[in-house]
């Protein structure tokens, strides 16, 4: 099913894009060391997370969207470009 940027993701969608993309030793918190992230996509499937773009008004033109992960130790925020998941779970479908 081919999905629009909007399309709100699954935590375990999102999940198995980390175990595939991501070497195991490679998930901790680069800040602290620890291995536990909050995963945060908007809070409802109308709203989206990701980098603001603006114009030199300080108004929003466009959004950069993102999986945005804040680590639950630190509070450390990491994010991958939500496009680059959704390709790969379009190639997994297929
Ligand atoms: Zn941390």
């Amino acid at each position: 099913m081919k999905r629009s940027l909007n399309s709100p993701l699954t935590a375990q969608e999102v999940e198995r894009f980390i175990d595939a993309k991501v070497p195991a030793d490679r998930r901790s918190c680069p800040r602290c060391g620890v291995d536990r992230w909050n995963l945060s996509q908007g809070e409802s499937g109308n709203e989206m997370l990701g980098l603001s773009i603006l114009d030199e008004r300080q108004k929003q033109v466009a959004l950069y969207p993102a999986i945005v992960f804040s680590c639950e130790n630190c509070g450390f925020v990491s994010m991958h470009a939500k496009q680059t998941v959704l390709n790969w779970l379009e190639e997994e479908d297929t």
